[in-house]
């Protein structure tokens, strides 16, 4: 059980009115980062404004605590996590805008770098700083740690792209840098800090050997310490301010806001991957490489190109290739025209004929090669990772050494990895910056692992240093590196950081043990210990990446989270802690199983391609009560009366006032659990029509097999009586000539989601086989394509078509089909003016964003698809056992959507469409719907 937390800080927290997490399972679950260490908060605080995070940050000073921002929490250097209050400053602080048609944006810290770009990019423009993590890492966390990545170098980062920030300083004091009387207002409101950062900027300024390290360390990408360049930088107190707070980790000061000055998008790349004998080859060319002017120049090591050969998306070359010695440079060119490409393309054509390389290379424009090479480039990570040994913890370096020295030091670094044992370590790297990162995997619970890693570091921080290098480049200094800024900076340089941390910190409030620590062993404490729990969770790297796409993220768990509390379960059993493990698992059942959507949109963010929906779905299925487990097989076999008599309560709800069956269910939920009671509510429609089979069933003269979803039959349509997406498919079809026949037996089928999602495997296994012997039939043995008009149940028939080894009949969403086939034969119908459109996780993981936006841009003038778009989490009946769910997942889509104003509403499947309906309050109808009204408009 972890330390209980102390009575009067939960007191002092509570009073601020921020929601205050103090449950062993909020605790630990919000202990997991990115990184190999675990501290265990006394509290987790979710503010909703900065108004709130300031007076958090006034209570915990008043109950002698200390406190620690987390964003996105993909650092990977320690510097996220705490045993003092941990502050969530992603949930409430997501807000974007652009300003001066792109050239600038302001994001709250919340913001991830990916929502960012997407608002950047109808104006033809990004952020500099781009970190691999995009994805997940935020505003907050890219100013605290000074991301960069793989282009933008020392000139697009962090630091050299921040225009101004707001800053809430341990004080309370809040400070806008870019307000025009800032200066002044800095002087007013703090004047000791306003001088002190005078003092310290003279003392720099005034000192050689400084002003020498400093120059060294700066040309070079470099996060370790404070950013004391700011020093040299800027004059002004305020500017000084703000650009320290970039890297300082959350140790000076809360960013509420940053301004960021923007890159133009460069939408004309070519990439090219060029093999050398070995790295002497590579390092040596590389000068002449980076003349070349190539936007990315990444390098990978000969371990790197036999890792990258394991990768399904390895090039025909890159697998005929013996690996020996050698070493590859993955080199792009991104320019803004044709013309600029071509000009580069042809210098980069005469530089690479120069090039002793091992095998012929080019550049191509090709996008699906060039999607080959960057995934080999990414994939290392994944495919590293993947094949580790489960309960060993990966750890991801990043060092960077001046480029002439490149060489030496990887040939040196290869030789200490087999010089303490550490095997498939892959080098790789923004080779151009010389900034280059490798990977341990470590078992940190045996003592003899402990030492060997301390060795090797202490090897690698003599190495590095003896190179004028700096041992983090990119990822900041956390914990890992505290202890070693005092040997990287020397005296002087370090003396002066602490004193800015006294001067800003008196009380060292903020962050403490993060990015300078007077305790030489601060890096090997709080080490994450890995369980090995099950086949679901052992691969997970608890990267975050799967954070953001979560639709229950913010009302229970993440996917990391459902993950890191399995391995608590774990530890707390092993450990023999009873009342710890019961509470853990009490608390599971809500957080970690009931309130997943199952939607897999994890599965789609993961680079390890874990879907969580498959662990919650198997321990749903082992905790479902055998009386429930029968119920739902008897409703496999008689499908069509119970979808029959679910249409039939549906209406007659309809019929009575909306309090009453309201009424109902909230006691039945009472009586019966919440999780086996859908919830009626007045938004609900009535049910609608039986599914028929077609008078042509089995004809073979059909163009394909209709399998209309037991969702129509369910839930009536949002207009009544119009016959919805059936109807609106059959005409569409009918004006395009397709001919549809259905399965002879369609009322009684099912995709087979509803128990999948259950983890009902018996009622499954009895909706497969019928489904799976009725469409064999209907499509002729896969000769006719299977077409349906839901999408969760378009994926869900495909799905239980492999299952069922059926791989040979095609299953294709409505939208493709008419996409597809019946599209060019509509006529032009008179579209409406604009249309907001909610794609499904389901057609997001299908891959139908392109037909789906084609058949919308048919219907309508304007498409808009919010840049907040997420999984709604209704998920077939999750949305109406747990209606707070789908409000927690729609809250950031539904201010965009009530923004974007538009005449009609769309989707294309019936339960997101109800979902959003009850989200937004306005009516969302299925895509073909409003396709098949404009072309009855025209006619
Ligand atoms: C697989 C992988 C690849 C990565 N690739 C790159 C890469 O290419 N380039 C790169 O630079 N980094 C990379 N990173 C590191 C990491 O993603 C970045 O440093 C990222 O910017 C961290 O952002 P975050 O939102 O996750 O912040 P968090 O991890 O939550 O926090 C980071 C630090 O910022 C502080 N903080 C957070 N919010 C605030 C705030 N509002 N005010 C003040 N302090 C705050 C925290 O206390 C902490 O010290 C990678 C990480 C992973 C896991
Ligand atoms: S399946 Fe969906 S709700 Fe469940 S963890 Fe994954 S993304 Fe979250
Ligand atoms: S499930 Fe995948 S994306 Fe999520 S934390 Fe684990 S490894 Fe990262």
């Amino acid at each position: 059980m972890p330390p209980a937390p102390d009575p009067v800080l939960i007191r002092e927290l509570r009073a601020t009115g921020a929601a205050v997490g103090v449950r062993a399972s909020d605790r630990l679950a919000a202990a997991h980062d990115a990184s190999h260490y675990l501290l265990v908060p006394q509290a987790v605080v979710t503010a909703h404004d900065a108004e709130e995070l300031a007076a958090t940050l006034r209570a915990a000073r008043r109950a002698g605590a200390t406190v620690t921002f987390r964003s996105g929490g993909t650092s990977l250097s320690g510097q996220a996590g705490t045993s003092g209050v941990l502050i969530d400053t992603r949930q409430h602080f997501r807000g974007i805008t652009v300003q001066d048609d792109g050239a600038l944006v302001r994001a709250q810290p919340g913001a991830t770098v990916r929502a960012v770009n997407a608002h950047l990019l109808r104006y033809g423009r990004k952020l500099g700083p781009d970190p691999a993590s995009e994805i997940a890492c935020t505003i907050g966390g890219v100013v605290a740690n000074n991301s960069s990545g793989m282009c933008c170098g020392t000139a697009a980062n962090t630091y050299r792209t921040l225009d101004s920030a707001v800053l809430v300083l341990p004080s309370g004091t809040l400070i806008d840098t870019g307000a025009p009387d800032a200066d002044e207002r800095l002087h007013e409101a703090e004047p000791e800090i306003y001088a002190g950062l005078e003092q310290l900027r003279d003392r720099v300024r005034g000192n050689p050997e400084s002003l020498r390290i400093i120059a060294q360390l700066y040309a070079i990408k470099n996060t370790m310490g404070y950013g004391v360049n700011s020093f040299v930088d800027y004059d002004r107190p305020v500017d000084i301010l703000a650009h320290l707070a970039i890297g300082s980790e959350g140790t000076l000061a809360f960013v509420a806001e940053a301004r960021f000055r923007t890159l133009p998008v460069s939408k004309h790349v070519a990439t090219g991957l060029l093999i050398f004998p070995d790295l002497a080859a590579a390092t040596t060319a590389l000068p002449a490489i980076v003349d070349g002017g190539f936007a990315a120049i990444e390098l990978m090591d000969a371990t790197s190109l036999r890792v990258a050969q394991r990768d399904p998306a390895a090039t025909p070359e890159l697998l005929a290739l013996a690996v020996e010695n050698h070493a590859a440079l993955l080199v792009e060119h991104q320019q803004r025209t044709a013309a600029d490409l071509a000009e580069r393309a042809a210098a980069a054509e005469r530089l690479i004929a120069t090039l002793p390389l091992a095998l012929d290379a080019e550049l191509t424009t090709d996008a699906s090669t060039r999607s080959q090479l960057w995934s080999i480039r990414r994939g290392l990570y994944t495919t590293v990772q993947g094949n580790r040994r489960s309960g060993t913890t990966a750890l991801l370096e990043d060092i960077a050494v001046p480029v002439e020295r490149l060489f030496a030091t990887c040939t040196e670094l290869s030789r200490l990895f087999d010089a303490h044992g550490y095997e498939d370590s892959v080098i790789f790297g923004h080779a151009k910056d010389g900034n280059i990162h490798f990977m341990l995997n470590e078992q940190f619970d045996a003592a003899q692992s402990l030492e060997r890693y301390q060795a090797f570091t202490e090897d690698m921080v003599r190495l590095v240093l003896s190179r004028g290098g700096t041992l983090k480049a990119e990822h900041g200094t956390g914990r890992i590196m505290a202890p070693f800024v005092h040997r990287q900076y020397g005296d002087e340089l370090y003396a002066v950081m602490r004193e800015l941390k006294a001067l800003i910190d008196p009380d060292g409030l903020l962050n403490p043990g993060v990015l300078i620590s007077d305790d030489p062993m601060a890096h090997v404490q709080n080490l994450k210990r890995v369980q090995t729990v099950e086949p679901e969770v052992d691969r997970c790297v608890e990267c975050g990446y799967c954070e953001p796409v979560c639709p229950s993220r913010d009302l229970t768990l993440t996917p990391r989270q459902r993950i890191a509390l399995r391995r608590e379960i774990a530890s707390a059993e092993r450990a023999g802690d009873l009342p710890l493990l019961a509470e853990l698992r009490r608390d599971y059942v809500y957080d970690g199983l009931q309130t997943c959507a199952v939607d897999g949109m994890c599965g789609t963010a993961c680079p390890l391609l874990i879907n969580t929906a498959d662990l919650v779905r198997r321990l749903r299925g082992e905790q479902q009560p055998a009386a429930l487990a029968a119920g739902w097989k008897f409703a496999a076999r008689h499908w069509d009366g119970a979808t029959c008599a679910a249409s039939a309560a549906l209406s007659l709800v309809h019929t009575v006032p909306p309090a009453l069956p309201e009424a109902a269910t909230v006691a039945a939920r009472a009586l019966l659990g919440k999780e086996n009671v859908p919830r009626y509510s007045a938004g609900l429609p009535a049910g609608g029509r039986r599914r028929r089979a077609s008078a042509r069933a089995a004809d073979v003269q059909a163009d394909a097999v209709y399998f209309a979803s037991c969702m129509g039959t369910m839930f009536g349509p949002a207009e009544p009586g119009s016959g919805g997406v059936s109807r609106a498919l059959s005409e569409l079809c009918a004006r395009a000539g397709v001919t549809l026949t259905t399965p002879d037996d369609l009322p009684s089928l099912c995709c087979g989601t509803p128990w999948k999602s259950k983890g009902l495997h018996g009622g499954y296994e009895v909706m497969k086989r019928r489904v799976a012997a009725s469409l064999r039939r209907a499509s002729h043995g896969g000769e006719l394509p299977v077409v349906c008009d839901g999408s969760s149940c378009t994926e869900g028939l495909q799905i239980l078509l492999e299952a069922a080894g059926e791989e040979g009949i095609r299953v294709l969403d409505a939208v493709q089909f008419v996409d597809e086939v019946v599209l060019a034969r509509l006529p032009a119908g008179e579209k409406v003016t604009s249309l907001t459109l909610h794609p499904t996780c389901s057609s997001t993981r299908m891959g139908l964003g392109g037909s789906l936006q084609r058949v919308a841009e048919a219907a309508a003038t304007e498409v808009i698809v919010p840049d907040e778009w997420g999984c709604c989490g209704f998920a077939g009946d999750r949305g109406m056992l747990h209606p707070e769910l789908t409000a927690a997942a729609t809250a950031s889509e539904v201010a965009a959507v009530a923004a974007a104003g538009s005449a009609v509403y769309a989707s294309l499947n019936r339960t997101c469409e109800l979902g959003m309906a009850r989200a937004t309050g306005k009516p969302y109808r299925h895509i073909l719907e409003i396709l098949a009204d404009t072309l009855r408009a025209s006619s």
